[in-house]
C-alpha cells in the first residue's frame, strides 16, 4: 500500500511546530519594553558599541571579533568571524526564549529573515536572560531586520501591567492552570486554560473593526419572483436544491431568490460587470445564480458542487465586494482579508490563475503553496496582497513563521473541503482557522456531503445555507459512454496498447492508474514504444507536474498517465476518452475521474478495465451506470452478487464463529483479496 497515491502529500500534517504561537494583535511599535528595559530601536551602527556598552554588558569580547563563534548561529552555517563582515553592524538584544523564533524550525525562519531583510544575522551567546544577535549589512537591511526581529518576539500581553516582569507574571499565571486530579498528580486545568485563551482572543477581536458583509440591494425583478417561478428555476437548472443545512432558527433571513443575469447580481458593482463581459460568458451559471445573493447579503454558503460548475467565480466576485467594502482602506489593513484553501496545489494554481482574470479596485492575490518558491512567497506576501490562496501545509508553515498575519482575514473559503479531508488535512484546517476571528464569512465548496465535511461546518460555519447542484460530473456522466472491460490483471497492459495503437490521431486521453509505480511503468513503456504521453503524480515534481498539464491542454500530447491527483479539478478541454486502467479504491473517484471528458457539451468515452479483485465495488458501479442510462453488463451483476454472498457468508461464519475461541483457517481478510474469498 505504501505506493499508494496518498503519499504524494507534499505537506504531511505531523509536519508542524507542535506549539501555535499567536500572532501579536497591533502593529509592532518602534521600541518594546522587555522586563521593564528599553529594547533598542532603530539606532545606526554607529551607536552599536556605545549601545551594547550603555547597557552595561561587559562580556562584549564575545561580539567584538575576538570571541570563538563557532557555537553562533547564523542562516549560513554561521562560521564566519565579524571582522570579516563588510557593512554595517549592530547588536542587538533579545529574550533568550524567544531565540527560537529568530532561527525557526531547522533555521528556515533566520534564513527567510536575511532573504526579506538583507542583511546578515548571526544569534551569539546568552547571557541567561538576552541573547544577543548581530545585524550586519547596510543601514537600510540593519534597520528592517530589526524590525522584524523585534515584531517577532514581541509577546501578546493581554493584560501587561506597567512594570511588572513578564517572565515572573507568565510563570505565576502558568501555575494556575494546573491542578491536582484524584491521585495528587499535578496536570493541566485545560477548563481554566480555554477559558483564559477564549478570555484573550476576545479582547484580540474587540480591537478590530467591525465586518461589513451584507452588499446585496435585490433588483426589483428578482425580488418579484413568485415561489412556483423560484422552484421551477432551481428545478430547471439542475435540480438545484437550497437550503439551510441546519436548523432553520427563527430570525433568520429568508434564502434569496436567484439571479438570473449578472445584471441583477453586479448593477451596483459596474466595475465588476466589465470585468464579467471580458470573459463574454453569456449567463451565470446555476450555482452562480444562486450564490451571488447568498454570498452579497454575508451569509455563509456550502456549495456541494465540483469544478466545472463555475464555483470558483461564485465565491471569487463577492470576496473582491468583500475586500474593498470594509471601512479600512485594504492598504492599511494588518494582513490579507480574503483565505482560499485548497487540497492541492494544481487547484490552488487553477484557483489563481482564475482570480488573476478579474482585475478589481488594484486588489492583489498571491498562490502559497509546498514545492513553490517560499522565498517568493513570501516576498510577496510581505509586499501586502488582499487574497491568499493557499494548501494548508503552506498556509500554516507561512503563518507559523509569522510571515503572514491572520487577524483580518474575513472571508474565508474552503475550497473542496471533502478532498482536504481525504487528504488528511483536517488538522491543518482546524490550526489555520483557530486564530481567524469567529465573525468572519465562512464559505465551503465539496463535491460530496460526508460526516467529516458536516463536522467541519458544524464547527465553522455560522448558520450555513447550502446549495447542492447535485453532481454537475455526475450530470457529466450522462455524456460519457462508460464502458466497462473485463481482465485480468496481466491483460490490462496489452489491452490499454492496443486501445492506443487504434487512437484517433485527434483523441485526447488520460489514463488513470492506482499507483504512482503503475504510472511510471506505463509512461515509461509508451516511450519506448516511442509514443508521446506526459505524466502527473505525486513523484513528480511541481514544474514537471505543471507541465505535463500545459502539455496536454495546448495538445503538445495527447495522452497523459495519471495517478487520482489529476482525477478532480482538473480542466483539460476536448478530452475525448479516460482509461481506468485500475479502478479506483472510492467510487466517488471514479465519477471524478469519468467526468474529466464529456465536458463543456461535448461528448465523451470512458474505459474501465474490472479485474475479479474490484469486485467490492460492482454494485455501486452498477447504481452509477444506471443512473446514467448506461448499459450494465450481466457479468457485473454477478460480480455483484457474488460480492453480497460472500458478505453474508461471511456474517455468518463470524456469528457461529464467535463462542469457538481462537484458531481455525482463514480468520480476517479483506473482502476484496482475502484467499477464501474467491470470485
Ligand atoms: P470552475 O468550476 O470555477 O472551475 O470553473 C470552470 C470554468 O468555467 C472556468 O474556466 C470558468 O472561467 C468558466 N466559467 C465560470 N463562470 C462561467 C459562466 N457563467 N459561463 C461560462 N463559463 C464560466
Amino acid at each position: 500500500m505504501a505506493d499508494f497515491e496518498d503519499d504524494w502529500i507534499e505537506e504531511s500534517p505531523a509536519d508542524f511546530a507542535p506549539a501555535y504561537q499567536p500572532n501579536a494583535a497591533g502593529a509592532a511599535p518602534p521600541t518594546r519594553q522587555y522586563r521593564g528595559r528599553t529594547f533598542r530601536g532603530s539606532n545606526r551602527n554607529s551607536s552599536n558599541d556605545a549601545n551594547w556598552r550603555e547597557r552595561g554588558n561587559t562580556s562584549n569580547s564575545n561580539s567584538s571579533g575576538s570571541g570563538d563563534y563557532r557555537r553562533n548561529y547564523d542562516g549560513a552555517g554561521g562560521r564566519r568571524d565579524y571582522q570579516r563582515d563588510s557593512g554595517n553592524k549592530k547588536v542587538i538584544y533579545v529574550p533568550s526564549n524567544k531565540v527560537g523564533r529568530i532561527i525557526g524550525k531547522g533555521g528556515t525562519k533566520i534564513k527567510d529573515l536575511q532573504y526579506e531583510s538583507d542583511a546578515r544575522i548571526k544569534v551569539g551567546d546568552s547571557n541567561g536572560n538576552e541573547t544577543d544577535v548581530t545585524l550586519t549589512g547596510t543601514d537600510d537591511a540593519i534597520s528592517k531586520a530589526q524590525q522584524m526581529i523585534e515584531k517577532l518576539v514581541e509577546d501578546f500581553k493581554p493584560h501587561e501591567k506597567e512594570g511588572h516582569d513578564n517572565k515572573e507574571d507568565s510563570g505565576t499565571r502558568s501555575k494556575e492552570f494546573f491542578k491536582l486530579n484524584e491521585n495528587g498528580d499535578q496536570v493541566i486545568d485545560w477548563d481554566k486554560l480555554n477559558a483564559y485563551h477564549n478570555q484573550v482572543q476576545q479582547s484580540r477581536y474587540e480591537k478590530l473593526p467591525p465586518i461589513i458583509k451584507d452588499f446585496y440591494k435585490e433588483d426589483p425583478a428578482v425580488a418579484a419572483m413568485s415561489d412556483e417561478e423560484v422552484k421551477r428555476w432551481r428545478l430547471e437548472n439542475f435540480d438545484i436544491q437550497v437550503k439551510r443545512t441546519f436548523d432553520d432558527k427563527p430570525g433568520l433571513r429568508k434564502i434569496p431568490n436567484p439571479v438570473l443575469t449578472f445584471e441583477q447580481a453586479f448593477q451596483h458593482y459596474p466595475d465588476i460587470l466589465t470585468e464579467i463581459y471580458k470573459q463574454d460568458f453569456t449567463t451565470p451559471s446555476p450555482i452562480q445564480s444562486q450564490a451571488w445573493p447568498i454570498l452579497l447579503s454575508g451569509e455563509d454558503m456550502i456549495g456541494i458542487a465540483q469544478t466545472g460548475t463555475g464555483k470558483t467565480l461564485a465565491f471569487l466576485l463577492p470576496a473582491l465586494i468583500h475586500i474593498d467594502g470594509q471601512t479600512v482602506p485594504k492598504e492599511e489593513r494588518e494582513g490579507p482579508t480574503v483565505l482560499i484553501l485548497a487540497p492541492t496545489r494544481e487547484l490552488a494554481i487553477q484557483i489563481d490563475k482564475e482570480v488573476s482574470k478579474y482585475q478589481y479596485k488594484g486588489i492583489k492575490s498571491v498562490c502559497l503553496y509546498g514545492g513553490g518558491d517560499r522565498r517568493e512567497q513570501i516576498k510577496v506576501v510581505s509586499k501586502g496582497v488582499d487574497i491568499v490562496i493557499a494548501t494548508p501545509g503552506r498556509l500554516n508553515d507561512l503563518v507559523l513563521a509569522r510571515h503572514l498575519n491572520i487577524i483580518n482575514f474575513s472571508y474565508i473559503v474552503l475550497d473542496e473541503a471533502d478532498r482536504m479531508l481525504d487528504m488528511g488535512f483536517e488538522p491543518q484546517i482546524r490550526k489555520s482557522l483557530f486564530d481567524v476571528r469567529p465573525d468572519r464569512q465562512t464559505v465551503m465548496t465539496s463535491a460530496t456531503w460526508p460526516p467529516g465535511v458536516r463536522r467541519l461546518a458544524e464547527s465553522y460555519m455560522k448558520d450555513p445555507i447550502q446549495v447542492n447542484v447535485g453532481s454537475l460530473d455526475l450530470a457529466a456522466v450522462h455524456t460519457v459512454t462508460q464502458k466497462i472491460l473485463f481482465v485480468e490483471e496481466d491483460d490490462k497492459e496489452p489491452a490499454l496498447f492496443d486501445f492506443l495503437n487504434n487512437m484517433d490521431p485527434n483523441d485526447k486521453v488520460i489514463i488513470f492508474c492506482g499507483k504512482k509505480a503503475t504510472a511510471v511503468h506505463i509512461s515509461t513503456e509508451l516511450c519506448i514504444k516511442g509514443i508521446d504521453c506526459q505524466s502527473l503524480h505525486g513523484d513528480r515534481d511541481q514544474t514537471d507536474r505543471e507541465a505535463a498539464l500545459n502539455d496536454m491542454v495546448d495538445g503538445s500530447v495527447n495522452i497523459l498517465v495519471a495517478t487520482d491527483v489529476a482525477s478532480r479539478g482538473i480542466d483539460i478541454k476536448d478530452l475525448t476518452h479516460v482509461i481506468n486502467l485500475d479502478f479506483p479504491r472510492h467510487i466517488e473517484e471514479y465519477v471524478h475521474r469519468v467526468g474529466r471528458t464529456g465536458r463543456a457539451g461535448k461528448t465523451g468515452i470512458s474505459l474501465t478495465f474490472v479485474t475479479r479483485q474490484d469486485w467490492g465495488s460492482a454494485k455501486e458501479l452498477i447504481k452509477i451506470l444506471e443512473e446514467a442510462n448506461q448499459e450494465v453488463p450481466d457479468e457485473l451483476h454477478q460480480m455483484a452478487s457474488r460480492f453480497e454472498a460472500m458478505k453474508l457468508r461471511r456474517e455468518k461464519e463470524k456469528g457461529e464463529g464467535s463462542g469457538r475461541g481462537r484458531g481455525g483457517r482463514g480468520g480476517g481478510g479483506s473482502y476484496g483479496r482475502g484467499r477464501r474469498d474467491r470470485w
